[in-house]
């Protein structure tokens, strides 16, 4: 739904998942009880892996859409150019008084039925809740957070909504007609300012940015002295232009008659330390509308940058990280396009391009000749006798896969012992540089473990038909040392007849090639756990206390 909170939208959930209890439904999406939506729910994490997609862009879009996040995020005193994007959700930077001024939930009755009618489901707005904002910024009707017949609360602490087209207990119902009250023009217009500036979804912006921003238009609209800030001057007009009533009701220190330093632009921890309706109540008066405040955000960052002549001392570890990052993303120009040359990159890449030609000049220019490249491509030659010792694999394998009592499983080691040479006995990267066509042997026949198992099992099952006896686990355990596990699960799965299996002579082979299953077989589905040795000792402890 267009500006939804995530109470709402889980609430929405919750009604439409049959859930029984809503602890289930927390659960589902955050793998824990219910709690209280702040404005930057830290279980916001959790769900965003849960949801289909990729868990950063989850993330970022909950927090867009669902959270009063980006009305506090141009405020949060959080610079622009922050490198490290998951700064920029700024999550400590959302003054802990915040989040609890909302707690209450507010809902314009109009709303609630317009949203019945046109959308069929009645939610909370985002916009709605923003702190100082008391009305409808659409329909300009004061907000209310409880019934408006017996005033039960709408929203109580770690509930979830109800939805409205329930009868109240009192038997309210949200579609009968409303009476509500008009609220002043003054609170519309905070209210529409500040739906504005949560729905335009402002970068966040370094205080140094925010600050002289604040100044220069205070400076440009009368309220400055010489080059500086008038604060008594700008003060004078706000309590002018919005009134005490309105002031008091938008911001409780107004209220309260703390009024002293109430407009402040420095800054403590990096933070202009303002109650986000203060900054909202400001911009509001000092820009009119969120596209002239974004226009001369823009503008004050633009100026910010070109102020900074001297550039300041970076640091070992992020001058490694920009090139890190710059140098990836001309490789991945140049995978898309290659052969492309510096134009190509100043056009797609200006940033990049522009830095590494400042500061890694010479890296740049031997990967647009293509040298880097070529030192990759280097052909590594191969020994001259991986042919033959290739094909000697290819003709004596089958020997390593005979059934017998002393069947060897044909791994690594003992492959390469059909070869009359150790020169194979290499790492794997160097042997498939030297000897590629042998490891190409190696991959088409090393056998699995359970293909080993099976042919362990097929081999005690071929015994049993010999000596005559009866085919079972005990005598399976007799024969042959694969565990016992691994005969059961091999005998259901290939639904082996043993009575019938083992009533007359049997050729081993022929039982392995019905089963019609390959070397590199990962055993019956469920079964790829660890067989015999310590871990699966442990496991198999572990299950057997659990069952006791
Ligand atoms: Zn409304
Ligand atoms: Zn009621």
């Amino acid at each position: 739904m267009p500006d939804e909170t995530l109470l709402s939208r889980v609430s929405r959930y919750h009604f439409l998942s049959g859930n029984k209890r809503e602890s289930e439904t927390f659960w589902d999406l955050f793998g824990t009880a219910p709690f209280m939506f702040g404005i930057l729910p830290k279980q916001l994490e959790t769900l965003a892996e849960r949801l289909p997609g990729d868990a950063g862009s989850n993330l970022q879009e909950l927090i867009n859409m669902n959270t009063a996040f980006p009305a506090y995020r141009p405020f949060s005193g959080l610079a622009i150019d922050s490198a490290i994007a998951r700064d920029s959700l700024g999550v400590a930077r959302v003054p802990r008084r915040e989040g609890l001024v909302h707690q209450k939930g507010k809902f314009c009755l109009a709303c609630i039925q317009h949203d019945m009618l046109n959308l069929g489901h009645a939610y909370m707005h985002r916009a709605h809740q923003l702190p100082g904002v008391s009305a409808c910024w659409r329909h300009g009707f004061l907000l209310s957070s409880a019934c408006p017949k017996c005033s039960h609360p709408f929203v109580r602490s770690t509930k979830l909504l109800s939805n409205f087209l329930d009868d109240c207990a009192c038997g309210w119902n949200a579609l009968a007609p409303v009476n509500s009250t008009e609220a002043s023009d003054i609170d519309k217009n905070y209210a529409l300012f500040s739906y504005e500036v949560l729905q335009f979804n402002l970068p966040a912006i370094s205080w140094q940015t925010l600050s002289s921003c604040y100044r220069r238009q205070s400076v440009k609209k009368g309220y400055g002295r010489g080059e500086l800030i008038n604060k008594a001057k700008l003060m004078q007009s706000i309590e002018q232009t919005y009134g005490e009533e309105s002031l008091s009701r938008i911001d409780g220190a107004y209220a309260a008659g703390k009024r002293h330093q109430w407009i402040r632009f420095t800054t403590t921890r990096g933070q202009i330390d303002m109650p986000l309706a203060r900054h909202i109540l400001i911009c509001h008066h000092l820009f009119g509308d969120a596209d002239t405040l974004q226009q001369r955000l823009r503008e004050e960052f633009q100026l910010g940058r070109h102020a900074k002549t001297v550039a300041p001392v970076k640091t070992q570890p992020d001058v490694k990280n920009k090139r890190t990052a710059f140098r990836a993303k001309i490789r991945m120009l140049l995978e898309a396009k290659p052969a492309s040359g510096v134009d190509y990159m100043w056009e797609h890449q200006y940033q990049a391009t522009r830095w590494l030609i400042e500061n890694d000049k010479a890296w740049l220019q031997s990967v647009l000749s293509g040298s880097e490249q070529s030192v990759i491509r280097k052909e590594p030659t191969a020994d001259p006798r991986d042919k033959s010792l290739a094909d000697t694999i290819s003709t004596n394998i089958d020997g390593l896969y005979e059934i017998s009592k002393h069947q060897k499983r044909a791994n690594i080691t003992n492959i390469l012992g059909l070869l009359p040479t150790a020169a194979v006995r290499l790492t794997t990267t160097k042997r498939k540089e030297r000897f590629p066509l042998v490891s190409h042997q190696l991959e088409l026949h090393m056998e699995s473990r359970w293909h080993f198992l099976l042919r362990r099992i097929v081999w005690a099952v071929a015994e049993m038909a010999r000596l005559n006896l009866p085919p079972t686990s005990t005598s399976h355990d007799m024969l042959s040392t694969a565990p016992r596990q691994a005969w059961v699960a091999i005998v259901n799965f290939f639904e082996w007849d043993l009575e019938k299996l083992t009533c007359t002579d049997l050729d081993p082979q022929q039982l392995l090639k019905l089963t019609g299953v390959t070397r590199q077989w990962n055993g019956p589905p469920g079964h790829d756990m660890p067989m015999g040795g310590h871990a699966y000792q442990e496991q198999i402890q572990a299950q057997r206390e659990r069952l006791s």
